[in-house]
C-alpha cells in the first residue's frame, strides 16, 4: 500500500516513510490509495482490539518495514479498553469510551500508535530522534504518555504558559526522563510557529533529526478507525445492524478515521459531526463556501478550531461536493446547550459528560434521525480532566480516575522559553 499526498503534488510512499514525514513535502496530508474491502465475517471469532487492529490495518501497512511488526505494534497501542456501552435513560443510544488510556482522552490511542511505530523505525538510527509537539492542552500529554521512556527518541513539548488548566499542564510536565517540558512566553499559535520554524530550518535539521507529532499524522490517523470498527463489528454481532456514530470534532482527525472504518466495509451507518461554536464544517456542508476562521474559545476547548485542517482528506475521498455532503452530517453546539445537556443528564441519568462529548450527547438528543437505526456517541475525554467546567453545574466533586490521579502526585518540571525561535533552536542543538 502506498500513500499519496491530497497536494498531489509529492510521490507516493510507505507507510512508515509517511508517519516518518509527518506532512508530505507538498504541504498535503497522506491518504491511501485505496481502501482494502472487508466483510464482516473477516473479523469472525475477533475479540479484542489489538486482533481487530491487526487484521484492519494489515493492508494498510502491506509492503512496508513496519509490517512484520504490526501484530507487537498493535498489541503495544491497544493496551486499555474501549467499551461500547448503553447510554441511561435513552433507548437506541450507546456511547464508545475512549478516555480510559494513561491521560484519559482519545488522543492516547493515536499517540500510543504512533509511538510504537517510530519506536521500532528508529532501532537502526544512530541518533535520537527529537519529536516536537505544539498543544493548547490534550495533544501534549497524551504524546509526552505514549514516548515516555521510549528508547532513541526525546520529545519536546510546547505550551502556552497561563493557557492550560492546572490538571493540563501537570500531565505535560510530570515526566521527565526523555520528555522535556517547555513554558512558552506567548498563545499556542507561537509555540506552533516555534515548531514549524524549527522543522523548517535547514541548518538545525542537518543537525539533529526532527520530526512533529501533530494530529495530521497518517500514524495517528489509521489507529482510531481500530475502535470504529471494532465498535460496528461488537455491534454486528449482538443485532445485526450497522451502527451510526456522532462524533466531537474540531480538526476532524477523529471522525475522519469514523469515515475510513465505514470505506473499508464495516458496518458503520450514518457519520453525524458535532462541533462546538466554531462551525466552518457545518456551514460548508449546508452549502456554503469552505470558510476558515479565528477559533473561538468555548467550553469544549479541544474542539477551537478555526481551520480543521483533516477536511482536506475528506474532500480528497469525496471530490464531488455533493457526495462529501452526502457522507457525513454536522451540527453546530453552543456552550448553553453544552451547559444544559451536562447538568439534565447528569441529574436525570446519572451519566456525566465532558464538555466535548456533551456536543455529541446534544446532537443525538436534538439532531439525530432515528430511523436511521441505533447510534452511538462517542466519549473523547474523561469528565474529570474538565472538572473547572463541570463541577460547578452539577455542584459535585468528580472522583478522578488512577491513572490520572497517580499523574498528579509525580513531581513537575519545565523550562521557560521566548517566542524567538533562535532560542528554541539552541536549545534543540544542545539537549
Ligand atoms: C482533540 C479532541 C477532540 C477533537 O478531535 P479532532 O480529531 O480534532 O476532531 C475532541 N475531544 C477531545 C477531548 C479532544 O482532546
Amino acid at each position: 500500500m502506498k500513500y499519496r499526498s491530497t497536494g498531489k503534488d509529492a510521490p507516493a510512499v510507505t507507510v512508515s516513510e509517511a508517519i516518518r514525514n509527518g506532512l508530505a513535502p507538498d504541504g498535503g496530508l497522506y491518504v491511501p490509495e485505496r481502501f482494502p474491502a472487508f466483510q464482516t465475517r473477516d473479523f469472525a471469532r475477533v475479540v479484542t482490539l489489538p486482533e481487530v487492529g491487526r487484521i484492519l490495518l494489515e493492508p494498510f501497512f502491506e509492503g512496508d518495514p513496519l509490517q512484520p511488526e504490526l501484530p507487537a505494534i498493535c498489541q503495544d497501542a491497544f493496551s486499555f479498553p474501549i467499551p461500547l456501552r448503553p447510554v441511561n435513560g435513552r433507548k437506541g443510544v450507546s456511547v464508545i469510551e475512549l478516555f480510559h488510556g494513561p491521560t484519559a482522552a482519545f488522543k492516547d490511542v493515536g499517540a500510543r500508535f504512533l509511538a510504537a511505530c517510530l519506536e521500532r523505525l528508529e532501532q537502526q538510527e544512530q541518533d535520537t530522534l527529537k519529536v516536537l509537539v505544539a498543544t493548547s492542552g490534550d495533544t501534549g500529554g497524551a504524546v509526552a504518555a505514549a514516548f515516555h521512556r521510549r528508547p532513541g527518541i526525546e520529545v519536546k513539548v510546547l505550551y502556552p504558559a497561563g493557557m492550560v488548566s492546572p490538571r493540563q499542564e501537570q500531565q505535560l510536565t510530570c515526566w521527565g526522563d526523555n520528555i522535556h517540558a517547555f513554558r512558552v512566553a506567548g498563545a499556542f499559535d507561537d509555540c506552533q510557529r516555534l515548531v514549524k520554524a524549527a522543522l523548517a530550518s535547514e541548518a538545525l535539521t542537518a543537525e539533529c533529526r526532527l520530526t512533529s507529532a501533530n494530529s495530521i499524522s497518517i500514524g495517528r490517523l489509521l489507529p482510531q478507525a481500530v475502535y470504529y470498527a471494532a465498535a460496528s463489528l461488537w455491534h454486528w454481532r449482538e443485532h445485526g445492524k450497522r451502527l451510526s456514530l456522532i462524533i466531537p470534532t474540531g480538526n476532524l482527525g477523529n471522525a475522519v478515521a469514523a469515515v475510513w472504518a465505514r470505506a473499508t466495509g464495516l458496518p458503520v451507518g450514518t457519520i453525524t459531526l458535532a462541533t462546538n461554536a466554531n462551525k466552518v464544517i457545518p456551514d460548508y456542508l449546508s452549502g456554503g463556501d469552505w470558510q476558515p476562521r479565528q477559533s473561538l474559545a468555548t467550553l469544549a476547548s479541544a474542539m477551537d478550531v478555526g481551520n480543521p485542517s483533516n477536511m482536506a482528506r475528506l474532500q480528497d475521498l469525496h471530490p464531488d461536493f455533493s457526495e462529501l455532503a452526502a457522507s457525513v452530517d454536522a451540527f453546530a453546539v453552543s456552550d448553553e446547550q453544552i451547559r444544559r445537556q451536562i447538568r439534565t443528564d447528569y441529574s436525570e441519568h446519572g451519566e456525566l459528560w465532558c464538555p466535548h462529548t456533551a456536543t455529541a450527547a446534544h446532537v443525538a438528543d436534538h439532531h439525530y434521525d432515528f430511523s436511521a437505526g441505533p447510534v452511538a456517541i462517542v466519549a473523547t475525554a474523561h469528565p474529570a480532566k474538565f472538572e473547572t467546567v463541570i463541577e460547578p453545574l452539577i455542584g459535585e466533586t468528580i472522583p478522578v480516575p488512577p491513572a490520572l490521579a497517580n499523574l498528579f502526585d509525580l513531581p513537575s518540571h519545565a523550562d521557560d522559553l521566548g517566542t524567538e525561535p533562535e532560542a528554541f533552536f539552541a536549545v534543540l542543538r544542545s539537549t
